[in-house]
């Protein structure tokens, strides 16, 4: 088992473990009375998690003499909604859970953020336990506060920051999650690689194929390496004021592609897409080293993940959903870019770029691996 310290700097006191490690389900109410005691925890679960994982987690739970609650919704992005908030902080109210209770949100990034809302806004706050389900969810959206729920104008856009007392990653678990859904993790850990790793990027090249065929040594070091990353990085600017951007690479193009498609696209399929726009645009601008667009595609496809466009995503929708995007800033679309692999520009002021519409739709219209 590993243990690392999300050491947030801007408020010591919301500083918080992820333990990483096989068989830790079985020990979550150990884990949880230690770093988030309370009168009574509320288990908040999607309806393929549930069928998992739900009953063993409730039966160790009451095997410890915590009080416990479980509450399910229909899994899929679809339903990381404002009616999914409403129905569970009703329920809640309903089932009278106090202020002395505590969230513990099981699943993948879908339960984290809408669980992780519901926390940050029932009874104006209580603490939330993350307990992720996906790699995806492991090494990205289980750390760092953001939670949220997508709304018809975009994703993400109403939410709250609201850190997790304790994250646990049994690896375990990765062991009944569908191919495509371990590739779409795989995304996030090339953008980790990408962002602020090249030794990193090196290793997830060596390791193709010992992480698609889920060797747990393999999946256990890119899940430790991401994780050091992305804490790193929001440890030291919790409310994204500055550096922390960089972890938005992919995602103006992915956001966008989510909400032209509803969602059709995995999040971290259309992050993968995002990438390997996002690093062509890089090159376009002349910030980004030539090669790094090819590098970072190659990696992406051996991981089985997409690089194209959708067909339903248009050039004219995609800019018009980007305008939309939270990142964007006086009218003009904003983007976290590579210099290369491992370093992400800046330029004294700000992590992001405002590319000029023109070349974005230029980029946008190429085919696969660029012009010819
Ligand atoms: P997800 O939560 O929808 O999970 C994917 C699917 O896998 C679901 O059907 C789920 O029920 C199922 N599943 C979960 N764990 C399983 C397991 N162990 N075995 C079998 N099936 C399992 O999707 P995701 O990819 O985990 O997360 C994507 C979401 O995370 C997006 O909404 C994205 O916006 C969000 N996100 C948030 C942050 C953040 O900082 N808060 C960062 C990145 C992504």
């Amino acid at each position: 088992m590993v243990k690392l310290r999300v050491a947030i700097s801007e408020q010591r006191d919301a500083s918080y473990d992820i333990v990483i490690g096989r068989g830790l389900l079985a020990d979550l109410p150990a884990f949880v009375k230690a770093a988030c005691p309370a009168g009574r925890y509320v288990v908040i679960t999607d309806s393929h998690v549930a069928k998992l994982y739900g009953k063993q987690v409730m039966a160790r739970f009451h095997d410890a003499k915590l009080q416990v609650e479980s509450l399910e919704f229909p899994a899929g992005e679809r339903n990381k909604t404002r009616e999914t908030w409403a129905l569970l902080s009703d329920r809640m109210l309903a089932a009278q859970i106090g202020r002395d209770s505590a969230v513990i949100a099981l699943g993948g990034g879908v339960v984290g953020d809408v669980a992780g809302f519901v926390a940050a806004t029932y009874l104006r706050g209580i603490p939330c336990v993350q307990v992720p389900t996906t790699l995806l969810a492991m090494i990205d959206s289980s750390i760092g506060g953001k939670t949220g729920v997508d709304v018809p104008a975009g994703k993400n856009l109403l939410g709250a920051f609201h850190q997790p007392r304790l994250v646990v990653a049994d690896l375990d678990v990765l062991g009944s999650l569908p191919p495509p859904q371990l590739a779409a993790g795989m995304a996030e850990a090339v953008k980790h690689g990408v962002i602020a790793d090249r030794q990193y990027f090196d290793v997830l090249e060596q390791e193709h194929a010992a992480v698609t065929t889920r060797d747990v040594g393999a999946l256990e070091r890119v899940v430790r390496r991401s994780v050091e990353i992305k804490a790193e990085v929001v440890a030291a600017d919790e409310r994204e004021a500055g550096r922390r951007a960089i972890l938005n690479f992919g995602h103006t193009v992915a956001h966008a592609i989510e909400a032209t498609t509803q969602f059709a696209t995995l999040h971290g399929e259309a992050v993968a897409i995002g990438m390997a726009y996002e690093a062509r645009l890089a090159e376009a601008l002349g910030i980004a080293e030539a090669g790094t667009a090819d590098r970072v595609q190659r990696l992406l496809e051996r991981y089985n993940l997409p690089l194209d466009l959708p067909e339903s995503a248009t050039v004219e929708a995609l800019v018009a959903a980007m305008q939309l995007d939270k990142k964007a800033r006086d009218g003009s679309v904003r983007f976290a870019l590579p210099q290369t692999i491992g370093r992400m520009y800046a330029d004294g002021k700000s992590w992001t770029v405002a590319a000029p519409e023109n070349v974005v739709r230029d980029v946008l219209g190429e085919p696969k691996g660029g012009p010819a």
